[in-house]
């Protein structure tokens, strides 16, 4: 079944205006109020908190798991965003407190220490300063998050208290000693983004639970496809609707006892929607997945999506680049799965690159593909070959020229999902090769840093663009006295 969205999907553009003209909604507002005399540091700093406070409101909702945010952007550019403001949103908040006492430091640096001291340490301000702490705590435990001692599901705990913890503590901060947001409009103003704080976590957690109970997916049968890769076939239980999505989207999936938002796990959905039920290929890597190919059919399962933009309805093109990593091959076989169940006559050329032969899942239904589609094959393994028709080593400048030949790169579209390092060196070959940028899309089933392509550190400007843009609203209020 086809997915249609159910509120408009903005595009990048679109959200970043709409994100601007929210964030200088307060500043807006601010003017409006009447408040006694201030300098242009006590503006800035005032600015500064306003701006950070609704910038750790929206954090909330670019989380991804909110579709009519992140829905054309896809999830490797959401969470990108998401950890960029969470940078700029500190810097302002620590700026916040040091721009009040700046002038004072100028003139009396002994006067301007007492300031900031009375600032951090008097009960009036403990809310502002415990928001503070917890938005460091926040960011320190998301930068070391890989080396911490934790299962990822106490982080993703952690990451959410301490984001509420934050957030209150801020707004508490604002409409107790808020120069402009104390008392007026602004009061009001915060008093509506709590409730929509509220809102939004009623929604993840209480709605989304309670639709995991409501419409349960029952386990009918977990195949062994590789080396530690299984494929769970998921069907919705009597009373469920099928889920209507693209191929290549993906979806958050628990079961059992674990139907609780916080312990769900992102998979890709390896299937077409012309089938019933969902597919998953899942690689053991952890402690949810390590369990997987031991799941007993029949076992209740929690779905919560489809999401993502990762499909080739989002992205056209004449002919079609297939690009598939280890297990980032899922969503592939769902778009290879979809394109055979619609009878795609399009050009496509698929490459899978794995490590070691024994990783190589569903060989056998890509090789017959052959016979459906105008489909060319590229199989490699950085192991040695063990089969005639699967190449050495790894998928190379080279290679991705023959991937091409005889195509127009600028008609063409290429996705490509795996470990971060191949998807950077693929798609930036890709560019290369005479491909624009717009046409090659990727998706990686790790949110954290790592190598980063030409794409990312564009997608990097444009991301700081808007930061510099919030700057720049700053320092007008500022300067407008
Ligand atoms: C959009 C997307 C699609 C994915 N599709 C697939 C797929 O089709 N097949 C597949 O095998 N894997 C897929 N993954 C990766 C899969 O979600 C993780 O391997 C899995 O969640 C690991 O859980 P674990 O408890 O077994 O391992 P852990 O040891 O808990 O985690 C290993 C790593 O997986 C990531 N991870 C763990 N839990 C989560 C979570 N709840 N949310 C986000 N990341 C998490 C973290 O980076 C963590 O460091 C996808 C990931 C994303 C983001």
């Amino acid at each position: 079944m086809q997915h249609k969205p159910f509120l408009p999907r903005l595009n990048g553009p679109a959200l970043a205006a709409a994100y601007l003209l929210a964030a200088f909604l307060p500043l807006g507002l601010a003017r409006t109020q009447s408040v006694a005399p201030a300098d242009q540091w006590e503006l800035a700093a005032a600015a500064m908190g306003l701006v950070a406070l609704w910038g750790m409101a929206v954090q909330f909702v670019t989380s991804g798991r909110f579709e009519s945010v992140s829905g054309r952007l896809g999830i490797d550019k959401i969470m990108a965003f998401h950890k960029m403001a969470a940078l700029w949103v500190a810097l302002a908040l620590v700026l916040h407190p040091l721009a009040y006492v700046l002038p004072t430091w100028a003139e009396d640096p002994d006067l301007g220490w007492i300031r900031l001291r009375f600032y951090l340490t008097d009960p009036a301000y403990l809310s502002g300063v415990v928001a503070l702490g917890a938005l460091i705590v926040l960011i320190l435990t998301s930068v070391l998050r890989d080396a911490l001692p934790w299962p990822y599901e106490a982080w993703r705990g952690l990451h959410v208290i301490l984001g509420l913890v934050a957030v209150l503590g801020g707004l508490h901060h604002a409409v107790a000693v808020g120069r402009f947001s104390a008392q007026g409009v602004l009061a009001g103003f915060w008093g509506l983004v709590a409730l929509g704080i509220g809102v939004v976590m009623a929604t993840l957690y209480g709605w989304r639970w309670w639709q995991l109970h409501r419409r349960p997916w029952r386990l009918a049968s977990v195949s062994k496809r590789a080396d530690r890769m299984w494929e769970l076939d998921i069907q919705p239980a009597p009373g469920t609707p099928p889920l209507p999505y693209h191929a290549g989207q993906f979806v958050w999936m628990t079961e059992g006892r674990r139907r609780f938002p916080l312990l769900d796990h992102p998979f890709s959905i390896a299937d077409s929607p012309r089938r019933d039920g969902l597919s998953l290929l899942v690689k053991e890597s952890g402690d949810f997945t390590n369990r997987i190919g031991d799941l007993p059919e029949g076992r209740v399962i929690g779905i919560d999506g489809p999401y993502g933009e990762f499909t080739l309805e989002a992205q056209g093109g004449a002919a079609v680049l297939l690009i598939g990593g280890g297990v980032g091959i899922a969503p592939i076989l769902g778009i290879l799965r979809d394109m055979r169940a619609r009878g795609e006559t399009r050009p496509v050329r698929l490459a899978y690159a794995v490590g070691q032969p024994a990783n190589f899942a569903c060989l056998e239904e890509l090789r017959a593909a052959r016979s459906a589609l105008d489909l060319r094959l590229w199989l490699l393994s950085e192991d040695g070959p063990h089969e005639d028709d699967i190449l050495e080593g790894r998928l190379t400048r080279t290679r991705l020229g023959e991937m091409l030949d005889g195509l127009d790169p600028v008609q063409t579209r290429a996705l490509i999902c795996g470990p971060g390092p191949m998807v950077v060196g693929v798609s930036d070959t890709l560019l290369d090769l005479g491909m624009p940028m717009r046409n090659v899309v990727y998706e990686r089933f790790d949110y954290a840093g790592g190598a980063r392509s030409r794409q990312d550190r564009a997608r990097t400007r444009n991301i700081l663009s808007v930061g510099a843009a919030l700057a720049l609203g700053v320092a007008g209020f500022a300067l407008m006295g």
